[in-house]
């Protein structure tokens, strides 16, 4: 097998100043009030690249003062880690003294979380020398390395795991099925002490999970459930139980994509890498709750086995559904997992995560993604920690009146309710599978969970979202 967490591209350490090498030093400012010569731009990330006193001094702008906000330093951190990169630069001091005066709560947390995540590059198949990337060491000068040690520390473990998404999600589908998904997932549960249950395709059949089974049955390696827990610092208390969606290759099914919508398809796993990403993290932080991720790992292809619009599946819950389309495959996988889910543990909350529809990046773009909910409560906690950690999300609703949309002619549910309101087709379907009694929010991510484009701190192609909004609410439950 290969690695399963990248090597990373850049590594933080600690020093005084009085240990500080001769390397490159980067310097960061506000921007000046009037552009001038000698100086880096107006916008935050901006670099110049000076001399002062015989040394080599990266100047790096932070973007108009009354402005900064910590995604200024997210962002910041990305482009100084890009330009490190693209400079091939192996060693460099960064003056964390600069960030002082700008008086922001959880600033250089920010800025490494930033340094560290807008260093990953997916290069696993690059054998060209050129192709292969510089590492970077920044050692951060503080005044008091103590203190920040271990905001570094938690930085690394939490971009680990975020870059650990991001390249499970690249890798392709000949590599990531369901099959070495699950081999993966138990062995990095293994070496973070976490429990790692897999069902197969004969297990979800014996229990009546219809609806994983009939997804993954077109592919030569079918559907897994693959549950993980985390015990938590408490294990007296509930557990907040997320749903992962990890399509390791949706083709459509009979319903092919055609060629333009079926590239990228790799990526309709993120969700459930963001389910693993966030188990990982809590348990290498040590978060007081305890929690459950619960990953339905299928592949949706064709084949004399796959399954067929007009049939009519039994889902683990009982109902039955009738298959419109074999491409919304997605709420079909959830529904038994999030039944699954239900019977199986005590959930305070119950959280999915899917990359489930096109019709959310028509409605929100690549911005934000979709927040559904039975509960305002849960609603407002999972919004402020989009806010707090710039992974951010927007409401869409859920009435009772878009239920009759669902409501199939020969079968209780049928799996597409057509394009009007269609992430919410997805919800409402979604929300027929779980207790009102418990919180639940679907979240799709379809438009967030991979970029068509680079963005300020990761690459194009898998994000790794989710997970330090998960991470951020799961703290804040206290
Ligand atoms: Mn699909
Ligand atoms: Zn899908």
């Amino acid at each position: 097998m290969t690695e399963l967490f990248p090597a990373p591209l850049l590594t933080l350490d600690v020093i005084s100043k009085k240990d500080a090498g001769a390397h490159l030093l980067i310097s960061l400012a506000p921007a000046a009030e009037k552009p001038a010569p000698g100086l880096p731009g107006p916008e935050a990330g901006d670099t110049f690249l000076s001399q002062k006193d015989g040394q080599a001094v990266l100047m790096v702008s932070l973007g108009k003062a009354a402005k900064i906000s910590l995604e200024t330093l997210r962002r910041t951190g990305g482009a100084i880690a890009r330009w490190l990169a693209k400079n091939k630069v192996a060693e460099a001091n960064l003056a964390l003294a600069d960030l002082n005066e700008i008086k922001l709560e959880g600033a250089p947390s920010a800025l490494f979380e930033g340094l560290l995540l807008g260093a990953y590059q997916f290069t696993h198949y690059k054998s060209a020398e050129d192709a292969r990337p510089t590492v970077s060491a920044v050692h951060i000068i503080a005044g008091t390395p103590g203190k920040i040690k271990p905001l570094v520390e938690r930085a690394a473990t939490l971009c680990k795991m975020v870059n650990m998404a991001r390249e499970w999600g690249h890798e392709p589908a000949n590599v990531i099925n369901p099959v070495t998904l699950a081999e993966r997932a138990q062995a990095v549960a293994a070496e973070y002490h976490l429990k790692c249950t897999v069902l197969d395709d004969k297990q979800l059949e014996a229990m009546g999970a219809g609806a994983i089974v009939a997804v993954g049955q077109g592919s030569k390696t079918p559907s897994r459930l693959i549950i993980l827990e985390y015990p938590g610092t408490d294990s007296s208390l509930k557990p907040v139980v997320l749903v992962g969606k990890a399509l390791t290759f949706d083709s459509g099914g009979y319903s092919l994509k055609g060629v333009e919508n079926i590239v990228t398809m790799k990526y309709d796993k993120c969700g459930g890498m963001a389910v693993i990403g966030t188990l990982l993290a809590a348990a290498a932080l040590k978060i007081k709750t305890p929690l459950v991720g619960v990953i339905g790992a299928s592949e949706n292809m064709v084949s004399d086995q796959a399954y067929r619009p007009d049939d009519i599946i039994t889902t683990l819950s009982g109902k039955t559904v009738e298959i419109i389309t074999t491409d919304a495959e997605g709420r079909l996988v959830l529904a038994d997992a999030l039944t699954y889910a239900q019977r199986n543990f005590q959930p305070r909350a119950l959280i999915d995560l899917a990359t489930l529809t096109g019709g959310v990046v028509t409605a929100l773009g690549r911005v934000r993604g979709g927040l559904m909910s039975n509960n305002p409560e849960l609603v407002q906690q999972l919004m402020a920690s989009g806010e707090a950690t710039f992974e951010r999300l927007w409401q869409l609703p859920l009435d009772d009146d878009y239920l009759k949309s669902t409501k199939g002619e020969e079968a209780d549910l049928k799996n597409s309710g057509g394009r009007e309101g269609h992430p919410i087709m997805g919800g409402i379907f979604l929300k027929q599978f779980v207790s009102d009694e418990i919180p639940w929010a679907h979240l799709d991510i379809a438009g967030t969970a991979d970029s068509n484009k680079e963005m300020p701190y990761c690459p194009k192609g898998a994000t790794g979202f989710g997970i330090r909004l998960l991470i951020h609410y799961i703290e804040s439950l206290g």
